[in-house]
């Protein structure tokens, strides 16, 4: 056996191989030395186990199969087949070509993020958005932050540090991810007095919780769950009566947010960002990258001077954005000054409103291919049912359909899960009713699934 070990070539030995000179070219000396290491550690372990001695073209092609496996990415593009449009796994919303451009011209100049070009002096950064966000809004000022995370601790941190905010029970969400209303009160420093029960709160139990301490009340968008049946919350144009009476400010957290009523593309009737601005709330907070359909962060609008206090916080600096997702946010803005193109330019809202004939259709047209490449397996379209994601209307299911694939046996399917997964691109589905369901409603290029299927399980 250590003969055996001492017949292994040594790295120089290796390195010398034209092909290992190829690598060398490609990845750099360094990377190269340490593949083809670990490749002889790897080896000598196997020979400890009673492998056969691999000769040294075997361990060249080890160590360049280790090399080409390390210089993959990780964040890598996946087909978001799991019917969850904006998936917060798979990164939310797709951003509109606008939103892509200005983003890469963003990456590549200099930008006047904080230049005032009139005066040739230091400018705001928030200043650049605030007049879009105001249009688009209705509110008197507005300014942004990393995430609506980031949005709601920022402002907690700046109204209500030391002092009480009255949530009703109801609203006491948990996101997902560890975002916990509760604990994001908490480290913004500010006390939760909850009022009312889970299911029923009444006006009555805001305004009988205002002290000295109160610094304001709240109203938080149960997003991700619904209470139903014998329940009642208290409308946001009364909550904010019942704070200014009390000389408070009312703040609404309206989770995902939307700009316009997307009743019209087949979505539930929600609050719009202005609608809640017009019942009087005195700080609106909301996400860029869910329903909003672009880069992540965080918008506050509301009342010019609250929103001055929030932009002196010394959080404000922590939390602020780069000047990469500050200009796909502007470019992502811009189009809803014009809503009749809005649904061809946002992919998100093109997702969303999707018909299933259409979604269908296409499955049609990828299942020969599917057939094909997955002779194992029994492959139909069926219908479905898609979901909008990231915690926006929950019930409100969207009529989809997949290509469904079957098997003798629910270990069949889950492996075959398991391998789409790991393909050079993933692709991601769900399993329902023991089946694997690819739901297309998010496939842009039917043609790019097909390529994909056709090369299923062959080396890359
Ligand atoms: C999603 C959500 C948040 C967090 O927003 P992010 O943009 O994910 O940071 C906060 N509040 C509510 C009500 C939400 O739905």
């Amino acid at each position: 056996m250590a003969a055996g070990l001492r017949s292994l070539p040594s790295v120089g030995e290796l390195l010398n191989r034209p092909e290992c000179a190829a690598a060398v070219a490609q990845y750099g000396h360094d990377l190269t030395v340490a593949a083809l290491r670990s490749t002889l550690t790897d080896a000598r372990a196997a020979m400890l186990e009673n492998a056969r001695a691999p000769d040294a073209m075997a361990l060249a092609a080890a160590a360049l199969a280790r090399l080409l496996r390390d210089a993959q990415p990780l964040v890598k593009p996946v087909f978001n087949l799991t019917g969850v449009v904006i998936h917060t796994n798979l990164g939310r919303a797709l951003l509109a070509e606008e939103a892509i451009a200005a983003a890469a011209t963003a990456m590549r100049e200099a930008m006047a993020l904080e230049f005032d070009l009139g005066q040739g002096k230091r400018g705001e950064r928030d200043g650049l958005l605030r007049k879009l966000l105001c249009e688009l809004t209705g509110a008197e000022d507005a300014t942004i932050v990393n995430n609506n995370a980031a949005a709601v601790l920022l402002t907690l941190n700046t109204i209500a540090k030391g002092r009480e905010v009255v949530v009703s029970r109801g609203e006491l969400i948990e996101i997902g991810g560890a975002f916990r209303m509760p604990d994001v009160m908490q480290r913004a420093g500010a006390r939760l007095r909850e009022v009312g029960t889970t299911n029923r709160t009444h006006a009555r139990d805001y305004s009988e919780a205002i002290t000295q301490r109160t610094a304001a009340l709240m109203k938080v968008h149960p997003s991700n769950y619904r209470v139903q049946g014998f329940s009642s919350e208290v409308a946001g144009a009364d909550v904010a009566s019942i704070a200014h009476a009390a000389g408070l400010p009312f703040v609404n957290d309206l989770g995902s947010g939307v700009l316009i009523d997307l009743s019209g593309y087949g979505l539930a009737r929600e609050q719009t960002v202005a609608e809640a601005v017009a019942e009087g709330a005195d700080l609106v907070t909301f996400s860029g990258d869910k329903l909003l359909g672009g880069a992540q962060a965080g918008f506050i609008v509301g009342k010019r001077a609250l929103i001055a206090q929030i932009n002196k916080n010394p959080l404000k600096r922590v939390l602020r954005v780069d000047k990469i997702r500050l200009a796909a946010t502007e470019a992502t803005l811009r189009l809803y000054r014009d809503p009749t193109r809005l649904a061809q330019k946002l992919p998100t809202l093109r997702h969303l409103s999707r018909k299933r004939a259409e979604i269908a259709a296409m499955g049609q047209t990828l299942l020969p291919a599917a057939r094909a490449a997955f002779t194992d397996y029994a492959v139909d379209v069926v219908d479905c049912e898609s979901q909008i994601g990231s915690g926006a209307m929950p019930l409100h299911g969207l009529p989809s359909a997949a290509l469904a694939f079957r098997a003798k046996s629910q270990a069949a399917v889950k492996s075959l899960a398991q391998r789409l997964r790991a393909e050079p691109k993933p692709i991601v589905g769900r399993i329902e009713n023991g089946a694997l369901l690819l739901d297309l409603r998010c496939l842009d290029d039917s043609a790019e699934l097909a390529t994909a299927f056709a090369r299923f399980g062959k080396p890359a």
